[in-house]
């Protein structure tokens, strides 16, 4: 059994600002030797771990991958030499950021480990928005649903479950809107259906677009390169009434 000292925090950055961390996670990142983020981590965030080595290991859209059982070794390897080896995510780390493989990768390596949530875009989006996920007699169950599939990785119905649900938050699906929306009405799901599309949620140059499912395809000509969230449901026919200060948007350069 080799030497191992170190532990591996698996922490989640929030959806960009850093005031969103939680006093957990910024206290790990205080006395941390190590960090590899990906590219939804903002400096702000980075920035508070003082001491530590930064290694983007980041995937925005395929771009700029790194393998993910590369990712996985590196956090074994790391937590051979260092203390403190933080793998910071974006959002909570637990939802579409494949915890698990970097977990089932320090598992079998006998390396410790610990989750630190944090707040996921779903979680930013509607605080920003005013709107309640759930909602009584509207809405009693929200889905976090993502149409992307990884390479290898079995097609999945996840409109199923979007036209199921009383409110949807689609994750990862910004750049695929049009097919989205066709898919979505071609399942049963009324055109009319209340849409809100979230960009850069926390951050200054956030963008709210509210429109309807059928409406959807337009968010194409919005040039969208920060992360954003299409959420679904009845309960964001309120978002006008509630989010007025919001619209409109200035149009800003988003993060990269
Ligand atoms: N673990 C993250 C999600 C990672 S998947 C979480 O819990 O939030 C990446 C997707 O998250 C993006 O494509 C986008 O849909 C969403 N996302 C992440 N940060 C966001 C933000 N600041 N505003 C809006 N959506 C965001």
């Amino acid at each position: 059994m080799p030497w191992l000292t170190g532990k591996v925090y698996l922490v989640g950055a929030g959806p960009g600002s850093s005031d969103l961390l939680t006093v957990r996670a910024a206290e790990i990142l205080k006395r941390a030797d190590i960090v590899f983020h990906d590219a939804l981590v903002y400096p702000d965030t980075l920035r508070l771990a003082t001491a530590a080595l930064k290694i983007a290991v980041g995937k925005r859209c395929g771009r700029y991958a790194t393998a993910q059982k590369f990712i996985n070794k590196r956090l074994v390897d790391a937590a051979r030499r260092f203390k403190t080896v933080v793998r910071l995510k974006g959002g909570d780390p637990m939802l579409f950021g494949r915890a698990q493989e970097e977990i089932a990768a320090l598992q079998a390596a006998g390396v410790a480990y610990e989750v630190v949530p944090g707040v996921t875009a779903a979680a930013a989006a509607s605080a920003e928005l005013g709107v309640s996920l759930t909602r009584r007699g509207v809405s009693r169950n929200v889905v976090f649903v993502t149409p992307r599939t990884g390479a290898g990785e079995t097609v999945h119905d996840w409109a199923a479950s979007v036209v199921a649900a009383d409110t949807a938050v689609i994750y990862m699906g910004s750049g695929q809107a049009a097919s989205i929306a066709e898919r979505l009405i071609s399942r049963g799901l009324p055109p009319a259906t209340p849409a809100v599309v979230v960009e850069n949620a926390s951050l200054p140059q956030r963008r709210t677009i509210k429109l309807t499912l059928s409406e959807l395809p337009e968010i194409a000509e919005l040039a969208m390169e920060g992360p954003a969230t299409i959420m679904l449901g009845e309960v964001f026919a309120a978002v006008e009434e509630n989010a007025s200060s919001l619209f409109p948007q200035p149009v800003l350069a988003a993060v990269r």
